[in-house]
């Protein structure tokens, strides 16, 4: 079976499920940190919004079938932001959160990247109450956009947490298709957990594709808390070109169809 494909996608959710892992938003995972939750297996899904959002909705009503729910976090641009797609993904069900790079935009000037952080994630509550906020790598950037956080705090702004300051990740491990495989932490400039990598490849916690991972769920290696983050624009049925086309014209209808309704 080729990789990447929405099919395995759907078998590797599925295959999740099976084995007793509950599917959840990055705020849900935020709101039930305090219980206790040792026995229980959960994923974060949670989805970085970079490109071609028309992807994000097909896998989004991936996982509205299978019952889960997962987040997808919007950047700014054009590229990203997509009033339609967003509007359609919150209404599956599914959490909407801010990709931001304000740091990266502004040059590096704090100040006014706060102001414009503001600013933008006013305009993602337009469509959905935001709660939680996830870094955009910016691999080509120099600014790491986490560096707002030195000086200033969005918990401030209602914020109830970010993946890669608010994560338990002794308590987490965590997976990311950076590089369009699963073990593209060697090649990936800011999406990995450093302080915790070294000892996950070292207990054998390192897959390279998507029926790997899925066999290595099936057979119990796969520890019981996890994020996983997907960059949907990676995922698709139809390499070429033309057929895509085809697909994104049939779920911009579908989208119509769906504010239509409303
Ligand atoms: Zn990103």
């Amino acid at each position: 079976m080729k990789d990447f494909t929405l099919d395995i996608y759907r078998e590797l959710l599925e295959t999740l499920q099976k084995q007793g892992y509950r599917l959840i938003s990055y705020a849900d995972y935020i709101a039930n940190s305090q219980k206790p939750t040792a026995n229980s297996r959960f994923v974060i899904l949670r989805h970085d919004v970079d490109a071609k959002p028309f992807n994000s909705l097909r896998t989004a009503q991936i996982e509205h079938a299978l019952g889960a729910k997962a987040t997808y976090y919007f950047r700014v641009g054009k590229e990203s932001n997509n009033p339609e797609v967003i509007r359609a993904i919150a209404q599956l069900g599914h959490e909407i959160g801010y990709h931001y790079e304000d740091m990266s935009l502004c040059n590096g000037d704090i100040d006014r990247a706060w102001s414009h952080f503001q600013t933008w994630l006013a305009y993602f509550r337009q469509y959905y109450a935001v709660e939680t906020i996830c870094m955009h790598g910016a691999p080509t950037s120099q600014y790491d956009s986490k560096d707002l956080w030195r000086k200033y705090d969005y918990k401030t702004l209602g914020i109830i947490g970010e993946p890669y300051m608010d994560t338990d990740f002794s308590n987490v491990f965590y997976l990311t298709d950076t590089g369009r495989c699963w073990d593209g932490y060697k090649v990936s400039v800011r999406d990995k957990i450093p302080q915790y990598q070294e000892e996950w490849s070292r207990k054998g916690l390192t897959w390279h594709t998507t029926p790997q991972l899925i066999r290595a769920i099936q057979n119990g290696q796969l520890p019981h808390h996890v994020m996983i983050t997907t960059h949907p624009q990676r995922w698709t049925n139809n390499p070429k070109a033309w057929y895509l086309e085809l697909v994104t014209q049939t779920i911009k209808n579908i989208i119509k169809r769906l504010i239509a309704k409303n």
